[in-house]
Parts: structure tokens; sequence; C-alpha cells
């Protein structure tokens, strides 16, 4: 998406990626197939690209530290470094004086004493690294669990996490450039199901204007502490008494902006675009309201049992007014794997929803 977003203002893309059925790769004019930290690629980008970006939290920081030598590099290596690592990130948010859940850094399986932890159970373990979409977290219950929890991840660095109360998940994206101007998209509410993002709404049907605000405040806070520039995405859960709670944020355009290419007039992908080359960041203007379901390669399966994928009925989608599918080209389709997303944009948002659930109905996929 940011490659076609790149390319309608006359870029050329090079995209480094060892998937040689990488989505982006294939979109791209030039796909170097190789290592993150492959030293002909780096050099190619270096020589060739005006400019650099990461689609992709887990880059190895030190390649993109070594490009900003030479060009201009967006989001920073250090923040991106931030984002990569859940005790570096929750100790961001803390030094950003942005409220967190409660938790504590998991270096060895002493650090999940009884004592020590008691005020985090029921809690959910989560590995500091490379987790996503819910993966590297599981809940846990007492200290026998936990620990056993993280044997089971391998020793490897974890956060616990106190669960908390969930009343409603909303993210803010904001996008900040080199000399610190920063914009935002309007406040995302986001529905998880089994840890992955299911349907994003837009405007936040829950959110009340005043939260929505705390939520832009904070997330632009995050973003010049890092000394951010690009596109960043703060995830907040809302607890019932309206208190908000950062969760985690994503150092890039995110899922739960997708929705910007259709319903706004200047997207997550444009920009990020602006902010890597510098061009003006006038307020994105919701023109939309939106409804975006994720689309999962379970859609591809008839049902629990099925081994042979089909093709969803996406003419039947399509019949309804004001859908926009985005298919990613993604070679496999596999349970949990997010091959798509579609936006239902609409007049007004009792239609957007209305539609969407139709499109839910179609695909048989729950209602929300
Ligand atoms: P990922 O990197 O997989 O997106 P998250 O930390 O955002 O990981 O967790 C995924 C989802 O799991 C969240 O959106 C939320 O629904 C749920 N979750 C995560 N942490 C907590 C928590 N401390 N309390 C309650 N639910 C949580
Ligand atoms: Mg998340």
């Amino acid at each position: 998406m940011f490659v076609h977003e790149a390319q309608t203002l006359g870029f050329r893309v090079a995209v480094l990626e060892p998937d040689p059925g990488s989505p982006a790769g294939a979109a791209a004019d030039i796909h170097l197939r190789a290592p993150y930290t492959d030293a002909a690629a780096l050099a190619t980008l270096a020589q060739d690209a005006m400019a650099v970006t990461t689609e992709f939290e887990n880059v190895p920081a030190e390649a993109l530290s070594w490009l900003a030598r030479s060009r201009p590099v967006a989001p920073p290596a250090a923040a991106v470094q931030v984002c990569q690592h859940r005790a570096r990130e929750k100790a961001a948010f803390v030094a950003a004086g942005v409220p967190c859940a409660p938790h504590a850094v998991v270096a060895a399986a002493a650090d999940l004493d009884v004592a020590a932890i008691a005020a985090l159970l029921p809690g959910i373990l989560k590995t500091a690294s490379l987790g996503y979409d819910g993966k590297g977290q599981v809940t846990v219950h007492s200290a026998d669990e936990a620990r056993a929890a993280f044997l089971r991840f391998g020793s490897v660095p974890c956060v616990l996490e106190k669960r908390l109360p969930l009343h409603r998940e909303i993210s803010v994206i904001v996008a900040r450039g080199a000399d610190g101007q920063l914009v935002h998209l309007p406040v995302q509410q986001n529905l998880h199901r089994d840890g992955i993002l299911a349907v994003t709404q837009v405007p936040a049907p829950d959110i009340d204007a005043a939260l929505a605000a705390e939520a832009v405040a904070l997330a632009s806070r995050m973003a010049d502490s890092l000394a951010y520039v690009g596109v960043l995405c703060v995830e907040f859960f809302v607890l019932a008494d309206g208190t908000l709670v950062a969760n985690e944020m994503a150092p890039r355009p995110h899922n739960s902006g997708h929705y910007s290419i259709d319903a706004c007039d200047l997207s997550q992908f444009g920009l990020q675009l602006r902010t890597l080359v510098g061009w003006p960041l006038p307020a994105p203007r919701l023109h939309s309201p939106a409804v975006m379901l994720n689309l999962l390669g379970d859609l591809w399966f008839a049902d629990a049992s099925s081994t042979t994928p089909r093709t969803p009925d996406w003419p039947a989608v399509l019949a309804l007014p004001g859908v926009h599918l985005h298919l990613y080209g993604k070679a496999e389709a596999r349970r949990g794997r997010k091959m798509g997303h579609l936006t239902v944009t609409a007049a007004d948002a009792a239609t957007a929803r209305a539609v969407a659930l139709q499109a839910t109905r179609l695909l048989g996929l729950p209602a929300f």
C-alpha cells in the first residue's frame, strides 16, 4: 500500500525483503531479495534511494542506523528499537508520562516469584520481542503457570502485564515531520478477536470527544518524546471508568489505519511518504464514516475441518454500496493470516455499519 502511494506520486520504490513472494516486492519497481542486514543490498539503497523507511518493526535497527549515515531514514532507528522490545516500549511510556498497564520485566524465571508478581495476576506473559497478532502471549493465573509459560517460550526476555478489564480498544495514528509538526488521523475504535484486529470503526462510536482528544494528546506526546519522524500508531485500552492505558506502539502505518486509504483525504501511507520526503503535512480529513473488516485466511476455508482453500464470494460483497476491497496477493491462505481487508464507506456511520454487517453475513464472519 505504501509502494502504490509512492508510485502514484511518481516515485520509484525499491523494497528490501528476503521473501521472494513478498507482496510489497511484487508491487515495487525493484525487489532486493536479501536479508535486511545484507551489506550489498543496503549499499544499493544508500546509493540509489533518496530516503528510506520501514514497514516492519523487526528490521534490525543497525541496518536503519547504517543507512541514516547517508540518507534520511524515517522512522529513526532509535524509535524503531524502542518499539521492537516490550520492556523498552513500556519504559518509554513511563518516561513520557503516558499511563500503561502495570507490568514487570522478566529476564529469568526467578523474576516470577509469587510475592513479586502477585499484584499482576491474572496476567498476560508476553515475549518482549517478535510477538504480533497475539502470538507470543499467554494468560497466566499463578506464579507457577507464569514460570511454566516462561520456560515454554524458551526463557526469552518477557514482560508480565496485569490483565485489565477492557471496556474498549482504540488507536491513534499520528504523523510527525522532521520539523516536529504533528497531525493525526481520527481516533479508531478497534475490536480484536483472539488477539488479532478484526474490526475498526471511525468515527469511534463509543468514545466521546474529550477522551478522543486525550488519546491524541498522549500519542502526540509519545511521538515528541521519541523525536519521531514518520507515522506512529499508539494502541490504547479504555477501562470502564474511562481511564486510558497505552498498550503498545507500532513505528509504521498500522492495520487500524488502513481505512484511511478510502475514507480520508490523506491516508496513513500518504502521510508516511510526506514525512519521508519532507513534504507538507496538512491535517487529514475523514470524508466518510468507515468500517474496516480484516480478511483473515480462515475465510478461504469453508469450515473448521476443511483443508482445501477456496476463494470467498467477492462479487457478492462487491455488490454492496461503498465496499473497497483490498487483497494483498499473498501466495498462500492460512488461518489467522491477514490476506486483505475491506473498508465500507458511507454518507453516515449507521449506513457504513449496516453495510459492513451485511458483508460479515455474506462472508460468514461474526457480527460486531
Ligand atoms: P500484539 O503485538 O499481538 O498486537 P498486544 O499486546 O497488542 O499484542 O495484544 C493483543 C490484544 O490482546 C490486545 O489488543 C488486547 O485485546 C489483548 N490484551 C493485550 N494485553 C492485555 C492486557 N494487559 N489486558 C487485557 N487484554 C490485553
Ligand atoms: Mg497490538
